[in-house]
């Protein structure tokens, strides 16, 4: 049977739950058990995937098709095990459930309320993935601030869980913030005192605290919070800010988190943490050997949780290339065709973002142009990918108005067009393409190379596609595309052969990048970036040479 530990925030939001939860996760991983995370949020979308980056960050989505919370990416970067529609649910789904139920006449007769009915569909959510006997531990994140009014029904399911279960089968870990007052000199514990006592009159009593904090936690005010939150001294947790999110397994390891967690779940026979892995790509990720410049071109980059898969993808592809990638955010509305040079021409590759609509694209499709024209590495991904095939009818084949009928419906050249099945599409929500699908890849092509396997899986997210009526062309003029859906033959990879790096991508590699499996076309990426770096590097001081 699995156990299960809540998480829960307090104080303020932006604390970290999810690494922490993610950071424990990984350490009992690493002891040998079985583990999954999900995240409860508390809005009234049914999921993430109608929000607006600005909003909520990135969408990650699922093998199965779930569009998630970003938190989902960190469980899955960290634990390096795929997470599915069950790992996220939302006060939406919880609503729609029960009242599609209360139309069916499920209740009939009764009052459907909050409590038994809103927090018994929450309960249920909450137990499902324990109960497939796949996992030892389930933890599960709720979002939001304990004392909103949106995250009370979620207190309350954990509540009754707890009451129901066992002591050793349940555990609530509350992750708080430690403000130090400047002036003062001094770390403050009140809030975490009064962020407790809601919690508490709330019902539920947390077992662990982890405190977010700027500066160390001494032993005396450890046993102050201690004694004011009635746990144990050795239940308050210090979580010191770390320099990479990577870090903070080890910090909690150093703070034995895990060991109190497993003691109070009655967890016995475990191994010693195996963390070597993990331990190198944090050497190497501090130690890196050289640097790339890597321009972000989208139109949410002011925002970087926006892109957050794509950003972590570079960590890791980073380390396995020994060097730092820095990210230089570029706004697609920023760009034209008289400063795209001036704005590119320090970076040693490009990768153009996904996205929704008109605004940026021509920036975004100036900028293909640009890495095209000048051997830069490019790497487009989905938006990104279509805005390449747009740049390369334009400006090789020579068709001015080629477009995605996403932005122009009327151009006599549509190389993106919406995808059949999407025709009929009314809804929003979840209808787009969306999770996995194969795709099989040419021989002998850069793709192949890189995957070095002729049939992979990838996440989707999108409406539009290549349009196949134009396939012929782009050939002929050298556009290859070098991996198709074997299925309906839908272009997702596309590639230029006498350039040192030049792919687009209608799936979200991103989504599948982890910490122990860097995603090979990322790696590639930066590879290639690095090469042009050093070539750039080798052309300048010779040059000086000469001069000289
Ligand atoms: N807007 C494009 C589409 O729907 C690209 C989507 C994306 O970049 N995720 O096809």
């Amino acid at each position: 049977m699995a156990k299960y530990i809540f998480v829960t925030g307090g104080v303020t939001s932006s604390l970290g739950k999810g690494i922490i939860a993610a950071s424990l996760a990984k350490l009992l991983q690493s002891r040998g058990l079985k583990v999954t995370i999900q995240k409860f949020d508390p809005y009234l979308n049914v999921d993430p995937g109608t929000l607006n980056p600005y909003e909520h960050g990135e969408c990650f989505v699922t093998d199965d098709g779930a569009e998630t919370d970003l938190d989902l990416g960190h469980y899955e970067r960290f634990l390096n095990t795929p997470t599915s529609q069950a790992n996220n649910v939302t006060t939406g789904r919880i609503y729609q459930t029960v009242i599609n139920k209360e139309r069916e006449g499920e209740y009939l007769g009764k009052t459907v309320q909050v409590i038994p009915h809103i927090t018994d569909e929450i309960k249920r959510r909450m137990l499902l993935l324990g109960e497939t006997g796949k996992f030892d531990i389930v933890i599960t994140e709720l979002g939001g601030t304990v004392g909103d009014i949106e995250s009370l029904p979620f207190v309350e399911a954990v509540r009754q869980l707890q009451w129901e279960m066992a002591e050793e089968d349940c555990l609530v870990l509350h992750l708080t913030l430690i403000p130090y007052l400047k002036a003062a000199k001094e770390l403050k514990t009140k809030p975490t005192q009064h962020s407790v006592r809601l919690l508490s009159q709330e019902g539920v009593h947390p077992d662990v605290i982890v405190c977010r904090t700027e500066h160390h936690l001494t032993e005396d005010l450890k046993r102050k919070i201690a004694l004011f939150c009635n746990v144990k001294p050795n239940a308050v947790i210090e979580a010191m800010d770390a320099s990479s999110i990577y870090e903070v397994p080890l910090k909690m390891l150093q703070e034995g988190l895990d060991v109190i967690v497993l003691k109070k779940l009655h967890i016995n026979g475990y191994s010693a943490p195996e963390l070597n892995k993990w331990q190198s790509f944090l050497n190497k990720l501090h130690k890196p050997k050289g640097k790339v410049k890597i321009g972000l071109i989208g139109k949410y980059v002011e925002l970087q949780d926006a892109y957050k898969s794509i950003l972590e993808s570079f960590i890791h592809a980073g380390v396995v290339n020994d060097c730092k990638v820095q990210v230089i955010n570029v706004h697609s509305e920023h760009i034209d065709s008289g400063n795209v040079a001036d704005q590119l021409k320090e970076l040693d590759g490009l990768l153009v973002a996904p996205g929704f609509g008109s605004r940026g694209v021509e920036g975004k499709i100036e900028a293909v142009k640009y890495a095209r024209e000048n051997n830069l590495p490019f790497f487009g991904i989905c938006l990104g990918m279509q805005m390449a095939v747009i740049e390369f009818g334009r400006n090789v084949i020579g068709w001015k108005d080629a477009h995605s009928t996403e932005m122009d419906a009327s151009t006599t050249h549509p190389v993106i067009a919406l995808m059949d099945e999407q025709k009929k599409v009314k809804k929003k929500g979840g209808t787009m393409r969306l999770g996995a699908y194969n795709c099989a890849i040419e021989e002998g092509t850069n793709a192949h190379k890189i995957y070095g396997s002729l049939e992979i899986s990838e996440r989707h997210r999108h409406r539009w596609e290549f349009n196949n009526n134009y396939l012929n062309d782009f050939t002929k003029a050298g556009l290859i595309p070098s991996g198709k859906n074997p299925v309906n033959g839908l272009v997702e990879i596309v590639e230029i052969k006498d350039h040192p790096f030049f792919v687009g991508v209608q799936f979200h590699p991103e989504l599948k990048s982890t910490v122990e499996n860097p995603h090979p076309l990322f790696v590639s990426f930066i590879a290639a970036s690095k090469n042009y770096s050093e070539k750039k590097e080798s052309v300048k001081s010779s040059a000086k040479t000469i001069t000289a």
